[in-house]
């Protein structure tokens, strides 16, 4: 180990750098053959290559109508949107999340109100969610944690009793069921990403599901810059389709995805097994009574390992090992040129410093999760030479 490390002047770990995203590349064939159905330069033909993409999804997701946008990021400002109360200016969001999150609900013309976390499962905690809803409160914005899924049940009994709409960022939740039920499938609007990064890589697109044919409807006329009218409210839209190109990359993306899911089950059964004896660190397992994707790996650095998450996280990025810190910084510690509120953020604070996500994905091997493993056995045991996160 010594004498490859770029530390002490080795060539290093990986010649080239193994990252935290999924990047599942789908077979060039599979990819043409449903390129070539959209081509041709007649709108008819790409429609019928969206049909199919949105049949597929509902399919998947057990949903009753799936609508098609350009990005995720876009597919939720459209449902922040129209979902919020009319009159009502903010919006209930978590702050140890995607970075964009409150950029989200600033595009949606909404005041993001960050509130805490459940230590639990590290996502937005449905007690938090009930203490912080106000007068102004317009909608929650739930989000789904990288491993496992947020309370589900408790969010949507918090927002049928306090009469206030909820929508899901569901996307790091793809493929996955809360109590056997599928993600996608809750009807309130859920909404998905199919960027590089994420589990189906259509390369950029994103996706609402739900089972309210009205709502369903507004999102399709919104996403053409159309304005909508939509529970006693007028909005105008703007532009978020998709691009047919990405349509067919994500449908064979969809193909694959028995595939895309195993290897990262061996990924994970991988890290399992070494860090299950690595004293400090701990994997956070997913449900495996529930179907998941297995596809990120996060451990939490606790206070008995020998260095600091920081400190962890420079030594890998020095080897090429792209591990991220878990949602850092988290949102309520970001300075914005818009405004937000801060609620309580005591487990957020708690959590901030100890959880790091590790490489993964289609283009990290086994052996690659054993050599990620090794070093972080070998700056355990060198822990003097890793003290300073640089
Ligand atoms: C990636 C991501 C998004 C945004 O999706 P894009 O398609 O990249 O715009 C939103 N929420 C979460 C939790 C994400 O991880």
């Amino acid at each position: 180990m010594w004498k490859r490390l770029k530390k002490f002047g080795g060539p290093g770990l990986f010649p080239v750098p193994i990252s935290t995203s999924n990047l599942h590349t789908p077979r060039k064939e599979t990819v043409l053959r449903h390129l070539s159905q959209g081509l041709g330069g007649d709108s008819g033909r790409e429609a019928v290559l969206f049909a199919e993409l949105e049949r597929r999804l509902r399919d998947y997701h057990q949903a009753e109508h799936c609508v098609l946008f350009s990005t995720g990021f876009w597919a939720l400002v459209a449902a922040i949107k129209l979902r919020a109360l009319p009159g009502k200016s903010q919006v209930i969001i978590p702050s140890l999340t995607y970075r964009r999150l409150a950029d989200v609900v600033y595009w949606a013309g909404l005041i993001p109100v960050f509130v805490d976390i459940d230590p639990a499962d590290l996502a937005v905690s449905p007690r938090a969610i009930a203490e912080n809803i106000g007068d102004e409160t317009a909608l929650i914005l739930a989000v789904h944690p990288i491993v496992n899924c947020c309370q589900v049940t408790a969010i949507l009994e918090v927002s049928r009793r306090s009469e206030i709409p909820v929508v899901f960022d569901a996307v790091e939740s793809a493929h996955e069921t809360h109590a056997g039920r599928r993600i996608g499938s809750f009807g309130v609007g859920e909404i998905f990403s199919m960027h590089a990064s994420k589990l189906v890589n259509g390369l950029e697109g994103g996706y609402v599901c739900t089972n309210d044919a009205e709502f369903a409807a507004a999102l399709e006329g919104y996403k053409t810059g159309a304005p909508v009218y939509y529970a006693g409210a007028t909005h105008r839209g703007l532009n978020g389709l998709p691009h047919f190109g990405h349509a067919a990359f994500a449908l064979a993306g969809l193909d694959e995805l028995a595939g895309n899911v195993s290897h990262n089950q061996s990924i994970y059964t991988c890290y399992r097994k070494r860090l299950a004896d690595q004293a400090g660190i701990r994997l956070l397992e997913f449900d495996e009574r529930e179907q998941t994707s297995y596809k990120n790996i996060v451990i939490e650095v606790r206070e008995d390992f020998p260095v600091t998450r920081d400190a962890l996280v420079a030594a890998m990025n020095l080897e090429s090992i792209l591990a991220r810190k878990h949602y850092h910084p988290p949102l309520h510690k970001k300075r914005f040129s818009y405004p937000v509120i801060v609620r309580d953020m005591t487990q957020t604070n708690l959590a901030e410093s100890r959880y790091l996500n590790l490489p993964c994905g289609s283009r990290v091997t086994e052996q690659d999760a054993h050599t990620v493993c090794d070093f972080i056995g070998f700056v355990a045991e060198n822990h003097e030479l890793f003290k300073e996160a640089v």
